[in-house]
């Protein structure tokens, strides 16, 4: 016997890894160079030279017990420091190491929070679609339930009014992405103002708090000087889930962190259960040696000028042809109307091409595809073209 919610999730794998196993499948069939795969948001530009001169200089020269030892279940307190004082002085809030909890990625980050959020078998939280469709078993692993707002196709902000309409005694939290997988649109701050004048409206007719959870991987990937406003300086109740995987390129290393502000409401019982939801699921003690490089690199900026300009000639050539694009500001996605409005349909035409995109229905909204524009230059040159005989064929 075995776990069915389990085996369920495990055996019906995402319809984007699907997408991302026959590129691999269809690539050693007809050959790399003539399969333009958008699937998968993996970093194209490598991780920056400090990172990796972190990485050797400790190897060589530091305490082999110590970078490869365990630190203390939240992370080492010195490292916490580190991060936060950049962060602290980037946002020109308070944020002290000890607010902070370093996890494996954005990922156990967020479970970490759900489960430690989770009241009983009423307890909701919501998404705003579109969303990261992990959110779902992310939540529902947890026992909680799993909603959504429907997208705001007009500029896929926030759908305000039907935020507020859905949340009721049982809402716990509502996470929200910016910038945003999949659109790439960066939330205005004055979307989440009102965001946050319904929050707190709620948690007052509820007599309780009802937590903002700001899912930030994309956070430094902005282009044309945007500026992606600091959440918990506009919603107190606000839980930023933090990764490295995209800003410094280092997916495979599995380095992120929560943060909680030491001013949100129940900050000091709230840190105590992720520490103790992250404790059951194991993921206390991320790795080590690269706790004290993002420790050292707190500073460090991603080299954006490579996805910038793959943003660009994927946004323009698109348009030329005739595609409907909202306009992506940050991230390294853009999420493209399906020409006939059905993106299954649309996705398999372009699959007999070894064009592959992700249709949007996981995302929680119908009628798009996603492309992730984290590739070479040469795949988006060489596939406009393919992209205009799937227009109007
Ligand atoms: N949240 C969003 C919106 C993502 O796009 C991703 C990864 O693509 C994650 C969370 C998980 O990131 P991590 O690699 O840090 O676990």
């Amino acid at each position: 016997m075995y776990n069915q919610y389990s085996y369920r999730l495990g055996s019906e794998t995402s319809g984007i890894r699907e997408i991302f196993e026959y590129g691999l499948q269809q690539a050693a069939i007809v050959g790399k160079e003539n399969v333009f795969d958008f699937s998968l948001g993996n970093p194209s530009i490598p991780a920056p030279t400090s990172v990796n001169a972190a990485i050797m200089d400790m190897i060589q020269n530091e305490d082999s017990l110590l970078i490869h030892g365990y630190s203390s279940a939240p992370g080492f307190l010195d490292a916490r420091n580190a991060v936060a004082k950049e962060l602290a002085e980037r946002t020109g809030t308070n944020i002290q190491g000890t607010d902070l909890y370093f996890t494996c990625g954005a990922a156990p980050a967020l479970v970490s929070v759900c489960k430690a959020l989770h009241i009983d078998q009423h307890t909701e939280i919501l998404g705003i679609a579109p969303f990261f469709p992990e959110y779902r078993p992310f939540v529902e692993s947890t026992g909680s339930r799993f909603a959504y707002v429907p997208a705001d196709t007009k500029d896929f902000q926030i759908d305000l009014k039907t935020l507020e309409s859905m949340i009721h005694e049982h809402t716990q939290a509502v996470i929200i992405n910016s910038p945003n997988n999949p659109s790439g649109v960066v939330f205005r701050k004055e979307t989440l103002e009102q965001v946050a004048a319904i929050l707190t409206k709620k948690s007052a007719e509820f007599g309780k708090p009802i937590y903002l959870i700001s899912d930030e991987p994309y956070r430094e990937l902005v282009y044309d000087g945007i500026e992606v406003p600091w959440v918990p300086s506009i919603y107190k109740d606000t839980i930023v889930c933090y990764s490295y995987s995209k800003s410094l390129s280092l997916p495979g290393e599995r380095m992120g962190y929560i943060y909680i502000p030491s001013d949100m409401t129940d900050a000091k019982e709230v840190f105590a259960a992720v520490a103790g939801a992250s404790r059951v699921m194991g993921h206390v003690c991320s790795p080590t040696l690269i706790q004290r490089v993002v420790a050292r690199c707190a500073y460090e900026k991603p080299d954006l000028e490579a996805y910038d300009n793959n943003r660009k000639l994927l946004y323009h050539g698109l348009k030329k042809i005739g595609y409907e694009c909202a306009y992506p500001d940050g991230a390294f996605y853009l999420f493209v109307k399906a020409p006939g409005g059905d993106a299954v349909a649309f996705s398999e035409k372009c699959k007999q091409k070894n064009l592959l995109v992700v249709p949007s229905d996981d995302f929680g909204v119908k009628g798009y595809f996603r492309l992730c524009y984290c590739v070479a230059k040469e795949t988006i040159e060489k596939s406009l073209p393919i992209f205009e005989e799937v227009f109007s064929s």
